[in-house]
């Protein structure tokens, strides 16, 4: 279907409800906000997040309040409600090397407890499976200190 493909880089992308564009995007866009649902490009190298080719409406990067974590993040966050960045769950498992599991970082940082997916995560779902890979990511920088 290429109503789904991104206009810039043309890979197929998410969906996303307006709710989670709306609550997204700078105030200036809200106001000009047409469709239901949104396109959310998903490749890393590419600045469009969303984006409707019905309505012809396109959002950078820069028109969102967020940066988008897998867009080429120097920190990117992983948990949006609490506003859990990458950095965050590296300190906790290899430098204070206080935490070791998911849930670790769960009851540490607050991180998936939020709750608010729909409003705060530029994908509009749950970071469990990022946090996931944040999780393996550090533990891996933990045991190539050892
Ligand atoms: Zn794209």
């Amino acid at each position: 279907m290429t109503m789904d493909l991104c206009p810039l880089c043309k890979q197929e992308g998410d969906r996303v409800a307006l709710i989670t564009v709306e609550s997204l995007v700078k105030d200036y866009f809200r106001k000009h906000l047409k469709s239901y649902t949104y396109g959310f490009c998903t490749n890393p190298k590419c600045n469009v997040v969303y984006y409707n080719n019905d309505t012809d409406e396109i959002y950078f990067q820069r028109d969102l309040k967020v940066p988008v974590w897998f867009k080429e993040q120097d920190n990117p966050i992983i948990c949006y409600c609490k506003n859990v960045t990458l950095k965050d769950i590296i300190d906790e498992i290899a430098i204070k090397k206080t935490s070791s599991t998911v849930e670790d970082i769960i009851s540490k940082t607050g991180a998936m407890k939020g709750c608010q997916c729909k409003t705060q995560n530029p994908s509009g779902k749950c970071c469990r499976p990022v946090l996931e890979d944040a999780v393996a990511f550090a533990l891996e920088l933990r045991d190539k200190e050892k």
